[in-house]
């Protein structure tokens, strides 16, 4: 009986539905894949910009600002 509840989900995966949606382990929520860009102030008081290709989720939504 396990077998056949199993199968949708079964059909789901072989088809790389799931898979291409990363879930993050500790929050359990998909991991986005988010463009930053964050003023960085360098030794001389100037700032740059820093461009980051960052993995959010809801662990580290609150350390990013948004
Ligand atoms: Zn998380």
């Amino acid at each position: 009986m396990a077998k056949k509840d199993r199968s949708f989900a079964a059909k789901i995966a072989k088809a790389g539905v799931v898979d291409k949606i990363p879930k993050c382990p500790t929050c359990g929520t998909p991991i986005q894949t988010v463009f930053l860009v964050r003023p960085v102030q360098s030794e001389r008081g100037h700032y740059r910009f820093k461009h980051n290709v960052t993995k959010l989720c809801k662990c580290n939504r609150p350390a990013l600002g948004l």
